[in-house]
């Protein structure tokens, strides 16, 4: 029999715990609506999907990962109130134990049955993430053969507040979908609403694709995350190929897929393909709801390998010009300059491309520009120029000074 010290103890700690249950599917217009709830103490939130086409898990796993990342930023134990895949409840250990040396977080207990048995979902098709981006449609022309469905999550990138840009981009993505012959699956969710309270979505975006990737276990047997980076750049991201497969369970393979390619190379195999180039999308801004904005940095980087391809003037979505040394600056530092590293490896083998044709040499200086650091910007260039202007000013009067009075002693 526990002693009343202890038991007061464990009462409070579980009254400490994050709480993942409530779980419910709802019926909606066009589809199926499923929600659960994390609780702590008297904070309820609750986590929602929607999804069109086919019916989700009722499962906790999709709601597991973003769970435990809020669990884990709040340094309190997680408690699913729903029986968890044995495979994916062994993997969260070492999920904690990468987010432990990434994040410094201390680990948590994750209270939760074990699926006794596991039965087999029937499904068999195999999904990839589809933002309509170079990664996207480079995952997806690659395993071209395999893939069955395309993912497009609505409340991730583009918030679901943007209407006039959802519908332009709905319009291309389904149409892309439909050229590339393949099923388009389009999820909505306030994941990101949530994990905005706790993370940056760099760290929290791996956890809520793994969600959605779950979410859809009745129908995908394995699901595709197109990598942002390559193997020669891997940073402390939320999708990252040592975390992704993690998230898998036994009847959903997870497989973060791409980084043996750098953006140019990507391009390569994306420019052959008619559907990307009616609806390559890139922009991070999309300011006044433009699909892409063409004067941010994704957007001038694309546009400058497109053109090394010369493939700018087939990309419908783009500016068939553009300003060669805003393109160097803005893919060189950001704003409070910070290096743009990771765009290096796709410049470095645009500027190898278009040195080897030689026909676009202006594009091939301000690619040059790009890899050698050239630029400054903002505020730095300001302090630049002041201390140059400093420099030059102290030296003209140290010679007028030697001049008027040339035997006195120097300071
Ligand atoms: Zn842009």
């Amino acid at each position: 029999m526990t002693d009343p010290q202890e038991r007061v103890r464990m009462v409070n700690h579980r009254a400490a715990a994050l709480i993942l249950g409530d779980l419910r599917l709802t019926r909606e217009n066009n589809g199926a609506a499923v929600v659960a709830t994390i609780r702590s103490e008297d904070v309820v939130q609750e986590l929602r999907y929607e999804v069109c086409g086919c019916l989700p898990s009722t499962d906790c796993e999709p709601f597991l990962p973003i769970a435990l990342l809020v669990a884990l930023r709040l340094g309190i134990p997680l408690d699913a109130n729903a029986p968890v895949s044995p495979r994916l409840l062994r993997s969260l250990q070492t999920v904690q134990d990468i987010w432990h040396v990434w994040h410094g977080l201390a680990r948590i207990a994750i209270r939760a049955e074990s699926k006794p048995t596991v039965q087999a979902t029937g499904a068999r098709g195999v999904g990839c993430f589809f933002s309509g981006g170079i990664d996207s449609f480079y995952t997806a022309l690659k395993h071209c053969d395999e893939i069955t469905h395309l993912i497009f999550v609505w409340g991730f990138d583009v918030p679901l507040s943007r209407k006039v840009l959802r519908a332009e981009i709905a319009g291309r993505i389904r149409r892309a979908t439909r050229d590339m012959g393949k099923q388009l699956i389009e999820v909505e969710t306030n994941v990101r609403q949530i994990s905005d309270k706790y993370w940056t979505w760099e760290d929290a975006h791996g956890a809520a694709l793994a969600g959605v990737a779950l979410l859809l276990s009745p129908l995908l047997r394995k699901v595709y995350i197109p990598s942002s980076s390559t193997y020669a750049l891997l940073q402390t991201l939320g999708s990252h190929p040592l975390l992704d497969p993690l998230w898998s369970t036994e009847h959903t393979e997870i497989v973060h897929d791409g980084c043996e390619a750098s953006r140019f190379e990507k391009l390569k195999k994306v420019v052959d393909c008619q559907a990307a180039m009616q609806s390559l999308r890139v922009c991070w801004k999309n300011s006044e709801d433009t699909y892409n904005c063409c004067r941010c940095a994704k957007c001038l980087q694309a546009m400058a390998l497109l053109r090394a391809l010369g493939a700018l003037e087939r990309a419908a979505t783009f500016d068939h010009s553009f300003d060669l040394r805003s393109m160097a600056r803005e893919c060189t530092y950001t704003k409070t300059r910070v290096p743009q590293k990771r765009f290096q490896p796709a410049m470095f083998s645009a500027l190898e491309h278009v040195e080897r044709f030689g026909n676009d040499p202006a594009l091939a200086q301000a690619l040059r520009d790009c890899v050698e650091w050239k630029y400054q910007r903002g505020v730095w260039k300001v302090l630049t120029l002041t201390t140059a202007l400093r420099k030059r000013t102290g030296a003209m009067l140290h010679v007028l000074g030697k001049r008027l009075w040339p035997h006195a002693d120097p300071l």
